[in-house]
């Protein structure tokens, strides 16, 4: 074997092994099905390498048109997979147009030894920048966190187009030896050491959202996207020991059961979610809702925000729209005190909610 194609065959065994590392991860992942593709895109090039850095000792192999087909078609799979992990739909009319750029290079790149590599590689280069300028253009829709894995995914994919693009050069400049040289073998093995990267990234883009997905669950409720009770304690009691003022009001629909005999179930769970959906709206990230039980909540907010009353009307209002018929809520709202513990200021607010409800309910108490 010359040295060339011992690198093509290095190269070959770390993609084969990537694509083994991310088939046993994947079962246990949220995002089974991306990094199962991803797996087999590694796979696929890892094959396709295979077969070429032993094109010469076996002359019985299937002929290189064959590596090379199942070398864009990793490509493809891998690109596949990657958006799909970002987010991103991979779509049927990304793919039907590299099919024809490979069809129009069929006509256009002159015949020869290294017509063939060539017209693969121009795929490849296409295939990695589309895949890196659609990510960059949803970066603004990432959170924050993500940015670092975002970026680092974009520099190797303009990495790989570089060298891969470094090897055009080589086959423009020197038909009939360029692929025996050590230069692409060493160029194969950068790719496949940077595919190593990529995957690390991938995973790291894969861990931080199953993690963010299992801490929702963990303390989100299912229904209406409030943080379940315990969660709550928990986020309140700290929200409370800073140093800003802060309100706190408890709310419970009136006549809920009422509402649920009547119009059935189904629509006391669409006034729930809608009219609780509301007020997280409302807050918009600068307060927090907890159901403590069935169609109780606690409300936590800053002082200087918005008004307890008009919270209440507003949640009333959408959760009316969403049952399609007319829905109340009491409100029984304090101003946190100094010093105060958050279970005695919930008592205070559950005092003027008894209140609010003893007056006639649709109304807010301030306490
Ligand atoms: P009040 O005005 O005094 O608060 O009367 P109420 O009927 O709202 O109060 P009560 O505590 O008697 O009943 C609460 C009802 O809320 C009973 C329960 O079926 C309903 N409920 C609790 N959780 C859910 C839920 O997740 N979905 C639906 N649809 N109903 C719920
Ligand atoms: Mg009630
Ligand atoms: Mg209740």
């Amino acid at each position: 074997m010359n040295p060339s194609d011992l690198l093509w065959f290095a190269s070959a065994l770390i993609l084969l092994t990537n694509a083994a590392t991310l088939a046993a991860l994947a079962p246990a992942s949220l995002y089974r099905r991306s990094l199962f593709e991803y797996a087999a895109g590694l796979g696929l090039c890892g094959l396709a390498l295979l077969l070429l850095a032993f094109r010469d000792l076996l002359p019985q192999l299937p002929p290189t048109t064959v590596s090379n087909s199942l070398l864009a078609l990793g490509v493809l799979t891998l690109a596949g997979a990657v958006l799909r992990v970002f987010g991103l739909a991979a779509g049927w009319r990304s793919l039907l147009s590299v099919i024809a750029l490979i069809v129009l290079l069929q006509f256009l790149m002159p015949a020869g030894p290294s017509g063939e590599p060539f017209r693969y590689g121009l795929v490849l280069i296409a295939v990695l920048i589309s895949v890196g300028v659609r990510i960059v253009v949803a970066l603004r829709r990432h959170h924050r966190e993500e940015r670092g894995p975002v970026l680092l995914m974009c520099a190797v994919l303009g990495l790989n187009a570089l060298l891969s693009a470094a090897n055009l050069a080589d086959l423009v400049i020197d038909p009939e030896t360029a692929l025996r040289t050590q230069r692409q073998g060493a160029v194969a093995l950068a790719i496949a050491l940077i595919s190593v990267i990529a995957m690390i990234t991938t995973m790291m883009v894969v861990n931080s959202r199953t993690h963010a997905a299992w801490r929702r669950q963990a303390e989100r409720d299912d229904l209406t996207g409030a943080l379940n009770r315990r969660a709550f304690f928990e986020q309140a009691a700290l929200r409370l020991s800073d140093a800003e003022g802060h309100r706190i009001a408890m709310l419970d629909f009136d006549h809920f059961k009422q509402l649920n005999d009547r119009h059935g179930h189904r629509s006391g769970d669409a006034a729930l979610q809608a009219g609780v959906g509301e007020l997280l709206d409302l807050l918009d990230g600068h307060g927090m809702v907890g159901r403590l039980g069935g169609e109780e909540f606690a409300v936590l907010w800053p002082a200087n925000g918005a008004d307890a009353d008009a919270l209440r009307v507003a949640l009333s209002r959408a959760a009316s729209t969403a049952a399609s018929v007319s829905t109340t809520a009491s409100m029984g709202a304090i101003r946190h005190r100094p010093g105060e513990s958050l279970e005695a200021a919930l008592h205070r607010a559950d005092q003027a909610l008894y209140q609010a409800k003893a007056a006639g309910r649709d109304r807010c108490v301030e306490g």
